[in-house]
């Protein structure tokens, strides 16, 4: 849960930026303040860490942006957005450590704030790595990144960069690295790093100093997302970043759209069978077993029946939640259709397999989901196959029968290897 502190003196601007955060974010917390006094109780409030503030400059209790101080004193990340004009305001506001100053100058402003809000909410769950073999320009990046709250991680050369990219255990969305480096230069770097992440997945900015004609050219030729001339201002680097940014999570959300499904944003059936194929062959080569989960809840219809459609729709969503709590990062969860799912993992014992199911079909069956007034229970079936069959059908198929054969003896059990 992010906690957004919202300070205006003028209501109309305070609901429409309410009403639009609430639409276009989840898991947000909106603090609204009128005035400095009830703003500096939120801030004082140690209880609570505000993610981001945005703040008016002239307030009825306070004028000339002393909110302002206060917020950056306190580390916040702050936006300004006020209606005076820039030749009226105190000089210095603007050269204070504030992310932005928005003029007030109607929706576009509105819009634009919402998307400033937005930006540095994600940044605060996005890793950035920065390649730099200078120690000084690496923590003058570094600083600038961390501003709009950038998760930054750094590397003094090609190889460690690439040792950091392969083995980081969170994800690296973007990567800014230097030309001109000792033991593998940012280039070479860049070729590398193209051999298994492709540009929608993984964005990459080259930044030079070097002078050698077309070197911009040729670093977009080989691959890289942009490129920033050396020396950059602050706010070039913030800008690139940021749409760089934005692109890759535009990509993917297309990758979502084509892969996920919708209600539960758990992988789809075609998905499955593109990932699934892969993982089974892998295991195929390496000898390797691997185990095929076939879940479908208990006697969903009558779910349907009782309570409704919608209703129904819950109970799906709280099979992919409570898939998601119980298996790893790296187990291919899908939703195969209606209320049935299948999963693949990989690295698993058969004693570790059966633990597992046993465990999950337990936390069915134990779980209440509340809506409204309701209490929702049910139970789910559990048909597996471990090992390794001639093909990945064939797994399915095992997975299907204990399945079936999990229904017909009563439900809410695991069966495993039924042939
Ligand atoms: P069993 O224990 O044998 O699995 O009984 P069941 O009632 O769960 O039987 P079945 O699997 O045939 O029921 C599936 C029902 O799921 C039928 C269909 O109307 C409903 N369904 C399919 N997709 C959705 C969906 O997206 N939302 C909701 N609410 N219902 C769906
Ligand atoms: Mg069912
Ligand atoms: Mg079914």
């Amino acid at each position: 849960m992010r906690n957004i502190l919202l300070v205006d003196d003028d209501p109309i601007i305070i609901a429409i930026l309410q009403k639009k955060l609430i639409e276009q974010i989840k898991n947000i917390n909106i603090l609204i303040a009128r005035n400095y006094k009830e703003a500096l109780k939120h801030i004082l409030n140690n209880d609570l860490r505000i993610d981001i503030a945005i703040l008016d400059l002239n307030l009825p209790d306070v004028r000339d942006g002393e909110l302002v101080d206060y917020s950056i004193k306190k580390k916040i990340p702050t936006i300004v957005l006020s209606g005076t004009k820039i030749s009226n305001m105190r000089k210095d506001i603007l050269e204070k450590d504030i992310l932005e100053y928005i003029a007030k100058d109607g929706v576009n402003s509105i819009n634009y704030t919402i998307n400033s809000i937005k930006r540095v909410l994600l940044n605060y769950d996005t890793n950035v790595l920065i390649v730099d073999d200078s120690s000084v320009q690496l923590s003058i990046l570094k600083d600038i990144l961390e501003k709009i709250k950038l998760n930054v991680i750094t590397a003094t050369n090609g190889i460690e960069a690439l040792d950091i990219l392969h083995n980081n255990s969170q994800k690296i969305s973007l990567i800014l690295t230097d030309f001109n480096m000792a033991q593998m230069d940012g280039m070479t770097l860049t070729l590398k790093m193209r051999e298994t992440y492709q540009k929608d997945i993984l964005g990459i900015i080259a930044l030079s100093a070097n002078d050698t004609p077309d070197i911009s050219t040729k670093f977009i030729k080989i691959g890289a997302n942009d490129f920033i001339n050396k020396p950059y201002s602050p706010i070039e680097v913030i800008t690139r970043v940021n749409s760089n940014l934005e692109t890759l999570e535009l990509f993917e959300q297309t990758r979502d759209m084509a892969n996920k499904d919708f209600m539960t944003g758990s992988y789809n059936r075609r998905y499955f069978f593109e990932k699934g194929e892969y993982l089974f062959n892998n295991a195929k080569t390496e000898h390797k077993d691997i185990a095929v989960a076939m879940f479908d809840i208990d006697k969903f219809k009558n779910i349907n029946d009782t309570y409704g459609h919608d209703v129904g729709d819950v109970a799906i969503c709280e099979v992919a939640n409570i898939l998601n709590n119980h298996l790893r990062k790296n187990d291919l969860i899908a939703r195969f259709g209606g209320e049935e799912f299948c999963v693949i993992l990989e690295n698993i014992t058969m004693d570790e397999i059966k633990k597992l199911f046993e465990n999950i079909r337990k936390v069915f069956e134990e779980n209440i989901i509340h809506i409204n007034n309701l209490k929702i229970q049910f139970t789910t079936s559990i048909g597996i196959c471990y090992g390794i069959e001639d093909d990945l059908e064939k797994m399915i198929k095992v997975a299907d029968d204990g399945l079936y054969h999990c229904k017909n003896n009563g439900r809410n059990q695991v069966a495993i290897n039924i042939k």
